[in-house]
């Protein structure tokens, strides 16, 4: 249970919107910290329809929810309804973090920054690099628009290119940098890989149920190469297995779920995040979600973490 057991009528309540919702990790991870910190906040999931999303702010306003993270399908829908934007937030044109400050909501995108952090944890300096990322939907431009801010040379390779054209033209709007756009597929990943030194993986491939698939060719994997994957659901990809088979660097996706969790209690509580306390939190609840789901092995590898 996730439940804080001193609820009363000063708690302060931050939750999770999104459809579907049953496996978000964000209520242990979230829980952990208040408790760890000892405040007087409670964190819900709630399962909201995209229909009802109108409806779900003008509830957050109605309740006085401080604060809440937003998930798929919202990310971008989100932002009209909103009264006040972040410019990060806006040029991404993604919010996953809301504020309630006195009735007044205000958006923030905090996916880019906690990926930017999880890069400085592992000793990686985007600039100048040649990156490779994978995707064109809401998390793949949080970090495109991060790498970019950080002036890394980009290649972005989607299945649907003209959304990765997209993508490459609003960060051409606001930085000058290398930018290549390619259809994803086994010829271009080649010519991709073969200059890079990191490869993120901003797709769904590989994610469960379908977690038996990987984006990228095993012989395309090498020692020359990091290999980030977002999805963090099997703890280790088939892409991230494959990876570190071929003597790649290895970077897993919790790690940024972590960090973009953290920031967002940041903005909520004003207190620093207890990161510890929620890569714990957050490892564990992925394996009781793995066990949940008859994952056994992944589950084992996250506890083991
Ligand atoms: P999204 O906006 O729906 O974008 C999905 C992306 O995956 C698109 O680029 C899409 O390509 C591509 N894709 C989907 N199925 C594909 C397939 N069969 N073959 C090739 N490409 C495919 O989703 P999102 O919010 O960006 O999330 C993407 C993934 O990142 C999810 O697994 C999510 O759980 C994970 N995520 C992780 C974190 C974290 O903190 N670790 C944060 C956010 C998201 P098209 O444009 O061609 O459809």
């Amino acid at each position: 249970m996730n439940m804080n057991p001193e609820i009363n009528g000063k708690t302060e309540l931050c939750g999770v919107i999104g459809d579907p919702i049953g496996h978000s990790v964000s209520p242990a991870l979230h829980d952990a910290a208040f408790r760890a910190l000892g405040l007087d906040y409670a964190y819900v999931p709630f399962h909201v329809r995209r229909s009802d999303l109108p409806a779900a702010l003008q509830g957050m306003r109605a309740l006085n929810i401080r604060g809440l993270n937003v998930t798929i399908p919202h990310k971008v829908a989100i932002i009209p309804l909103l009264d006040e934007i972040d410019p990060p937030a806006r040029q991404i044109g993604a919010v996953n973090v809301v504020l309630n400050g006195s009735g007044r909501l205000i958006g923030y995108n905090t996916d880019a920054q906690g990926f930017l952090h999880v890069l400085s944890e592992h000793g990686i300096e985007p600039q100048g690099k040649n990156i490779v990322v994978l995707g064109a939907g809401g998390a793949a431009r949080a970090i495109c628009f991060a790498l970019a801010s950080q002036g890394a040379s980009l290649t972005i390779l989607n299945r649907t290119v003209t959304t990765a054209q997209a993508c490459a033209e609003d960060i051409s709007q606001t930085f000058r940098l290398p930018l290549k756009v390619l259809d994803l597929n086994r010829k271009n990943l080649a010519y991709a890989l073969h200059q890079a030194s990191l490869l993120v993986n901003a797709t769904s491939v590989g994610m469960l149920p379908a977690a038996g698939v990987s984006p990228v060719d095993r012989d395309l994997l090498g020692t020359h190469l990091t290999v980030m994957d977002i999805v963090y659901n099997p703890y280790k990809s088939k892409l991230l297995r494959e990876a570190a088979q071929a003597g790649a660097k290895t970077i897993n996706g919790l790690e940024m779920l972590v960090w973009q969790g953290a920031l967002a209690f940041e903005i909520w509580t004003g207190h620093q995040p207890p990161i510890d306390v929620m890569r714990k939190a957050a490892a564990a609840a992925l394996k009781r979600h793995c066990a949940a789901n008859g994952q056994i092995a992944a589950a084992a590898t996250a506890a083991s973490q």
